[in-house]
């Protein structure tokens, strides 16, 4: 667990080096933009155009990557998540569009919440899943599994795909690490970025060409009755 955690911190800082850069750069990008769009309006130019759109692709890199190393710029409010109710509708998403893949849900405690950014963490899990439906080639299972245990609440993602090399286990979560020819290599930086803003931690676990096991721990909301009001005893890390 504690190499868990140095894993977390060291994704924090790149975070953190990595916002700081497309903050930077994105402003003097945006201003080139500006300026090619008026030359565009003079002249008609096909070098202009592609210069046009190799700067929106810059820029929409940066701006995924501000988003996944910041997720607090966006602001959401922190609110009860069900966590049921929640991997139901992204398992839904996903539903119509599958014909090889089965997705089964194992939910033991269809009460159990925690506290945090709906859209964010709705986000992560999408990806998870996005993810495991993307590590099977052919005819292959999901299964989606959360328990609460010692106040934690545990959400499993496992999935019978192409699995993860040793080698590449530390590398997960680090933005643009991806193995995949369309990849972005955003999906797990978000979902690290997103999980430890929330105070939880996450695991993986992995057999090459067997299968992905993800497992994330989050807080469980606490919620205590004293005189018929409902009191949030809530601990989140929102420092990053
Ligand atoms: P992308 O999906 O765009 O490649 P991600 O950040 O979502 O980016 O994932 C990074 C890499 O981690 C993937 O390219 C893949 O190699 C590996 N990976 C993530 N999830 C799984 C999984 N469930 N099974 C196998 N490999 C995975
Ligand atoms: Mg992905």
């Amino acid at each position: 667990e504690s190499g868990m955690t140095n894993h977390l911190s060291q994704l924090a800082s790149i975070g953190q080096i990595a916002a700081g850069i497309a903050h930077e750069v994105r402003n003097p990008l945006t201003a080139v933009k500006g300026f090619l769009q008026l030359l565009q309006q003079d002249q008609k130019n096909e070098y202009l155009e592609i210069a046009h759109s190799e700067l929106d692709n810059a820029l929409k890199t940066l701006n995924n990557l501000l988003q996944v190393s910041k997720p607090d710029l966006e602001d959401e409010e922190f609110q009860t998540i069900y966590l049921s109710v929640e991997l139901e509708s992204i398992i839904n998403l996903f539903q119509d569009k599958m014909y090889e893949i089965t997705i089964q849900t194992d939910f033991q405690d269809t009460g159990a919440a925690i506290y945090g950014r709906k859209n964010q963490f709705k986000k992560a899990f999408f990806n998870l899943i996005k993810n495991a439906i993307e590590a099977i080639d052919g005819e292959g299972a999901i299964t989606l599994k959360h328990y609460t245990k010692n106040n934690e609440v545990i959400v499993t993602i496992q999935d019978t795909g192409v699995g993860i090399p040793e080698e590449k286990l530390s590398l997960l979560g680090t933005p643009f690490f991806t193995t995949k020819d369309q990849g972005t290599g955003m999906g797990l930086a978000q979902v690290f970025s997103v999980i430890y803003q929330h105070g939880g931690m996450i695991l993986v676990d992995s057999k090459k060409n067997q299968g992905t096991n993800f497992t994330i721990r989050l807080p469980q909301q606490q919620q205590k009755t004293q005189r018929g009001v409902r009191k949030l005893d809530v601990m989140f890390d929102d420092k990053y």
